[in-house]
């Protein structure tokens, strides 16, 4: 027997191995790698030859999908009295590429013979955020490759194909405005132009100017403007030129006498109106603004004209669009208080005025010819009390003015103003209608009748 003692040693052992082979248990972790973001679930499978244990597993885990990184997921777990501990690194990692987009066209337009003015690319990562800075440029066969990797080397690329072409007409700026009014016998000096092409930059040397304007006589003529870039685009622009009979009614006329007041109304309105009721006889009101003296003046019979919202010469002769959102404005406040669109105005500073020149060089020149164009009379005055200038105060004076200029043979515009400090001008009125009337004179107010009286233009 005792030769067969480790023979029995053997099989008992065969056997003990085998049940622990059999029972012993084996861990695995599935999931290793983690998608960023994504929820996080350790997979572990827990089991023997004989059976599945997974149910007795407990595990626990730092992993932060939020963050790229390597995390540890322990594993532990009882089996027959035994406690089973392992120890897994897991990684959370990013697989997603780059967006990388295109800034302007997918199709690039350059000049021909000339470099393509790259418009760029922008590029951003589910991880990294923004990686504009981070894309690389290659310059192709007519094409640029845009190529950029996100801090976890995933890549991506776009392409932006490049056409040498050029189908862009230049432009051509005319300077000064696109009508402008000449008075026959004026010459015509031309204000200037530039012309600019995409590709060939300034070619205002190459524009061609051609025009049929003849100043002696009246009528519209057109300036025409041409040019074609060094890929055949071509460009024209017309400017009118208007040329038209100088009316000036100076020396000769109907006799008769008209009163105008500027800059109105004020408390010296109301003084005037009584002085011209009792004297029954009409004048002429150039407005700034419109209240019941206004009302009162238009209902006697005296005509409301338009003088200036603002009155302000740095703004109203700064631009036409400035001109006229001014005398809108102030026809607007007129026709609320009278309910009637005036026609006739008067340039704040006359037509003659030279303060315009140093806001718009020959705004009075584009000035008098829209104002017609847009169907307004203006009226300029050839008998001016001088109570604006120096003698404002000085009621003599004021009186002389006009008594010496007054004459049987012209159009008698006289210009006065009825603004709050001109007490002189109401102080000279009576005296003025008083000896008017005994030399003769007639008074009206302007209507359409009245000879047009107007200054030469000086800007
Ligand atoms: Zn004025």
């Amino acid at each position: 027997m005792k030769k067969y003692k480790w023979l029995i040693f053997v099989i008992i052992g065969i056997i003990i191995g085998s049940i622990v082979f059999l029972l012993y248990p084996r861990i695995k972790l599935n999931n290793k790698l983690i998608k960023l973001e994504s929820e996080y679930t350790p997979d572990v499978r827990v089991y023997n030859i004989i059976s599945d244990l997974s149910k007795n597993v407990k595990t626990t885990n730092n992993v932060d999908t939020s963050k790229l990184g390597k995390y540890d997921v322990n594993v532990k777990f009882k089996y027959l009295f035994i406690t089973f501990k392992k120890k897994y690194v897991v990684e959370v990692v990013d697989r997603e590429k780059p967006v990388i987009s295109l800034v302007g066209s997918e199709v690039g337009i350059a000049c021909p013979g000339k470099e393509y003015v790259d418009e760029g690319a922008t590029a951003s990562d589910n991880y990294d955020g923004d990686i504009t800075d981070k894309i690389k440029v290659e310059l192709g066969d007519n094409k640029l490759v845009y190529r950029v990797s996100d801090s976890s080397g995933n890549t991506n690329k776009i392409e932006r194909s490049i056409e040498y072409k050029d189908e862009e007409s230049p432009i051509i700026e005319l300077k000064g405005n696109s009508t402008i009014y000449l008075y026959v016998g004026n010459s015509y000096s031309e204000p200037g132009y530039t012309a600019n092409d995409n590709c060939d930059g300034d070619i205002t040397d190459k524009v061609k100017v051609s025009n049929d304007i003849n100043t002696s006589s009246t009528g519209t003529y057109k300036i025409t403007y041409s040019v074609t870039d060094s890929n055949g685009n071509n460009a024209s622009v017309e400017r009118t030129v208007v040329v038209r009979k100088r009316t000036v009614y100076n020396t000769y006329g109907d006799g008769l006498v008209y009163l105008t007041f500027d800059d109105g109304p004020s408390e010296r309105t109301r003084e005037i109106l009584n002085i011209l009721d009792e004297e029954g006889i009409k004048a002429t009101f150039f407005v700034c603004g419109a209240n019941e003296y206004t009302k009162r003046a238009y209902n006697s019979g005296h005509t409301i004209a338009l003088h200036s919202n603002t009155h302000n010469y740095s703004y109203i002769y700064a631009s036409s669009s400035n001109f006229f959102e001014d005398l809108t404005a102030i026809d607007n406040k007129v026709y609320n208080v009278i309910g009637i669109h005036s026609k006739y105005t008067r340039f704040p500073g006359g037509s003659s005025n030279t303060i315009s020149r140093n806001y718009s060089y020959g705004i009075m020149t584009y000035l008098t010819g829209e104002v017609e164009n847009r169907g307004y009379t203006y009226f300029d005055w050839n008998v001016d009390s001088n109570d604006a200038g120096s003698d404002v105060y000085n009621s003599d004076n004021i009186y002389a003015n006009v008594i010496n200029h007054l004459s049987h043979s012209k159009t008698n515009i006289v210009l006065m103003h009825d603004s709050g400090g001109h007490t002189a001008t109401v102080k000279a009125l009576r005296n003025i209608i008083r000896t008017a009337k005994e030399y003769g004179y007639s008074f009206k107010a302007i209507d359409s009748s009245t000879p047009v009286v107007h200054h030469g233009v000086n800007n």
